[in-house]
């Protein structure tokens, strides 16, 4: 049997911080910090000195105001509290920590104190934070990949059930962009791309969403927006992309869209469904001649902008 070692120097020597807290007349929303070990000095910057005897913003940490009330009642129940939060060192700085506040029992075995284990995984959360971001973006461009604007979406499908609040979808397509590509040669194709999203980036509203749904394929959700005010932001985007102007070889390179325009409407469960329409109307601006705008409602596809024939503009 091992019993000739002190649990105090393994604290004292832990890479991870411990507090232990008092709650001021029993009272476990308000309390004081009895105990630091060194790993709270090398993490947070703070003293020892200066730690001991101040109030412990446990609940502080919990930036939800409803997240906040559960760790409060859990430390009620005296159950321990697991969670990771935004916290700030002496610095300034943000970091991140892994922490349990566990209920502690005094000597006569009463829960008297709390004690709360951290540990900095800031790096850690800094990486799943830009792997989020990686898998929300399309790499080429920057703009919201398909399956960020379906996350997005939901929440204007929802709205739009709830207050009748209308969206409309534009689908964007580059025209004979496969012939583009043979011209001037993938990298030209690449900078056209680039070219189209930040035109694209610069016109939207702070509630609209840009995304790259395919190779030259692009998508606009322009909230709030019913389908008449989407066929004029859709001739100003047929314009802005027509009037991008790139150097390859000297020459002056040029990109035409077609444009298929979608509303939501009430049997419209999922994004995928308003796509659908919004594509059908792309595929009819492609066959009246391309760079054009196409409607659609009611199955019916009207050309808001552009002229019906070879050369739309
Ligand atoms: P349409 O007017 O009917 O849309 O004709 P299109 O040639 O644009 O249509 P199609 O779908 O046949 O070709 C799309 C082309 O887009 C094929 C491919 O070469 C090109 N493409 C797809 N992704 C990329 C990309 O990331 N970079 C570049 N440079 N080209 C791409
Ligand atoms: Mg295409
Ligand atoms: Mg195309």
């Amino acid at each position: 049997m091992v019993d000739d070692f002190r649990f105090e120097d393994i604290v004292e020597s832990a890479h991870d911080i411990i507090i232990v807290t008092k709650p001021d007349d029993g009272d476990v929303a308000r309390q004081t910090i009895v105990y630091v070990n060194p790993a709270f000095t090398v993490v947070t910057g703070y003293s020892r000195r200066e730690a001991l005897g101040k109030k412990a913003k446990l609940l502080e940490l919990f930036e939800d105001e409803a997240e906040r009330a559960e760790v409060l009642t859990t430390m009620k129940d005296r159950l321990p509290v697991k969670a990771t939060v935004r916290s700030r060192k002496k610095t300034g700085e943000y970091h991140w920590l892994n922490l349990i506040i566990a209920p502690l029992k005094d000597l006569n075995g009463e829960y008297s104190y709390f004690a709360t284990i951290e540990r900095d995984v800031t790096r850690e959360q800094e990486l799943i934070d830009k792997l989020e971001e990686l898998s929300k973006t399309d790499p080429l461009t920057g703009l919201l990949n398909r399956r960020a604007l379906q996350e997005l979406a939901q929440a204007e499908i929802s709205r739009f059930q709830r207050t009748g609040t209308p969206f409309c979808l534009l689908a964007i397509d580059l025209d004979y962009f496969k012939k583009f590509n043979d011209t001037w040669g993938h990298t030209v194709g690449d900078r056209m791309l680039k070219a189209v999203a930040e035109k694209l980036l610069n016109q939207e509203r702070d509630y609209d969403y840009v995304a790259r749904t395919g190779g030259e394929e692009f998508c606009i959700l322009l909230a709030d927006t019913t389908l008449e005010q989407a066929g004029k932001a859709a001739g100003r985007v047929r314009k802005l992309i027509s009037n991008i102007d790139i150097v390859a070889d000297e020459e002056h390179v040029v990109i035409t869209p077609s444009i298929g325009i979608a509303e939501i409407t009430k049997s419209d469960e999922t994004l995928d469904s308003v796509l659908e329409r919004a594509d059908k109307a792309l595929y009819h601006a492609k066959d009246s001649g391309r760079n054009c705008v196409v409607s659609i409602e009611d199955g019916k596809l009207t050309i808001v902008n552009g002229t019906r024939g070879a050369s739309c503009k």
